[in-house]
């Protein structure tokens, strides 16, 4: 790596929500820039104005936002190299244009969709391996370099043009990048590109090198979907002068499928029941709505850890990677090269793994809402104490309900299939004994419990499971739930015995 400052640049177009691919493309360039000490931007590439979505960009802040992805400049920050929106940049892309119109570099074309559609044609016929503008065929076109001066100027005024690449011939192309090495192409297999379009706004190619240069970026990380525009890019550069600063680039490996064929899409989010947006997303003109991340109850630490190993790794066994472990041990060299699969199940556990590793207070806090929600009142300590009881059970805090219901409500009734399976001849027998021993008991701990019942089945002909599953089935109404003995202590003495001889008294087989 040269030693110039690092800046980096984040460029979402704002055609609609901003899919994981493309945060995690944002979430690279945020690792490099905060690794390298440099600066991370966020440039927004709304020059297509026929793609532009109402609401795409503020869902892209919003989704950086979440992620804990922080921009040193950008559309609100600000910074030395704004605007940082291309439809604020306008003025800027024609004169670029035109500097490349005078050196040659680039002309004037003023040929309709039928005349574009007539060469075509006209190639296929020929059987022409080339069915496109550019070295070729460009002498045959309506343009300025076929038309005279004066029929120029007369066309300019009245006709619509866009301004195109006059790719030179017969040249090589070699850049390396990256994560893919070199690359190389020669010139007549590339094509006379729109750089500027009749709508007096650049195309994509010109603005983003133009903006590049201009917010000198030392180094494009972008996803693999623009490695074909790399050598159009490179051959802007040398035809604008550039080359010597020109950025260097590396092309992130795409977003597979689960099953490793193709690219990750939301038709698969969707039978597959995951989100493909961080954020949901409301389509504004359908009203489609498309799942995300955090509404589907995922910690953004979760989801940024997650990205942050598809298609790389530190190297080393360790998984869970906070923010501040992805930035000192990120190496964009050792991206791969090979598309990353995406693994729902791995998500998942990430969840996990973040959730159960949160304090209990923290998660308590989050309960308290969704009991609050269910008009239930209780003491923090007691949410507390619950959340402890069942965090290394669940996946999402939006589970934490139906793993602990029952320490909110005594049950009303029990589940059948548990109620045939453990609910025996003897049961009412065994557990009214089981209700007096425990009447017994000054403390009521998990410690002094577990005593009780093994001096009560003492010298029993009956075993552990046979005590165990019926008093469960009393106290929860089903099967389901951490140990029993926990879940008793924390019920405490009077309800436990309380759900006991409710038990008792109700179960019928
Ligand atoms: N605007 C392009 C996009 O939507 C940016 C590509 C690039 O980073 O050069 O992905």
């Amino acid at each position: 790596m040269n030693n110039r400052e690092v800046r980096v640049r984040f460029a979402p177009s704002p055609t609609g929500p901003l899919h994981m691919g493309g945060v995690r493309t944002a979430l690279f360039n945020y690792l490099f820039a905060r690794k390298n000490h440099g600066k991370f931007i966020l440039r927004i590439e709304d020059t297509d104005q026929t793609r532009y979505v109402d609401g795409a960009e503020d869902y892209i802040l919003a989704s950086l936002k979440w992620c804990g992805i922080e921009l040193d400049e950008g559309i609100e920050e600000g910074g030395p190299y704004g605007p940082y929106r291309q439809s604020d940049r306008k003025e800027i892309y024609k004169e670029f244009a035109e500097r490349l119109i005078e050196a040659g570099h680039a002309y004037y074309a003023f040929d309709t969709p039928e005349d574009l559609e007539a060469m075509r044609e006209r190639l296929k016929e020929q059987k022409s391996s080339v069915q496109q503008y550019n070295a070729l065929t460009r002498s045959e076109m309506k343009n300025s370099l076929t038309l005279s001066e004066d029929e120029t100027n007369k066309l300019l005024e009245e006709s619509p043009f866009v301004v195109r690449f006059k790719m030179p011939e017969d040249q090589e192309v070699v850049v390396e990048d990256i994560v893919r090495g070199t690359v190389k192409v020669n010139t007549n297999q590339l094509d006379d590109k729109v750089l500027f379009k009749s709508d007096g706004m650049p195309t994509y190619h010109l603005a983003n090198v133009v903006d590049d240069h201009l917010m000198k970026i030392s180094h494009v990380i972008r996803g693999e979907e623009w490695l074909p525009s790399l050598p159009l890019h490179v051959m802007l550069y040398r035809a604008f002068g550039w080359e010597e600063t020109m950025p260097e680039f590396a092309h992130l490996p795409l977003l597979l499928k689960p099953s490793g064929k193709g690219k990750l899409s939301k038709r698969d989010g969707d039978a597959l029941g995951f989100p493909l947006f961080p954020l949901e997303w409301t389509d504004p003109k359908t009203g489609e709505v498309s799942r995300g991340y955090r509404e589907d109850g995922y910690f953004p630490e979760a989801f940024v850890n997650m990205l942050a190993l598809l298609g790389w790794n530190p190297g080393t066994e360790k998984e869970i990677l906070s923010m501040r472990d992805l930035i000192s041990s990120f190496d964009i060299e050792k991206v791969h090269k090979s598309g990353a699969k995406f693994d729902h199940e791995k998500a998942k556990w990430f969840n996990h793994k973040y959730l159960s590793s949160r304090s209990d207070e923290k998660l308590a806090r989050l309960y308290q809402e969704i009991l609050r929600d269910k008009g239930i009142k209780v003491e923090d300590s007691y949410a507390i104490s619950v959340v402890k009881l069942i965090k290394e059970r669940v996946t999402f805090v939006s589970e934490f309900w139906d793993q602990s219901y029952f320490f909110f409500q005594a049950p009303t009734e029990y589940d059948a299939k548990v109620v045939k399976k453990r609910w025996k001849e003897q049961t009412p027998e065994i557990l009214s004994e089981l209700k007096e021993q425990f009447e017994k008991l000054e403390n009521f701990d998990h410690t002094t419990l577990e005593k009780a019942v093994q001096d009560f089945l003492e010298g029993k002909e009956f075993g552990m499971g046979q005590v165990m599953n019926p008093l469960r089935l009393t106290l929860v109404g089903a099967g389901i739930g951490p140990g029993v003995l926990d879940i008793a202590e924390l019920l405490g003495k009077e309800e436990t015995l309380k759900r006991i001889q409710a038990g008792i008294d109700n179960i019928k087989k």
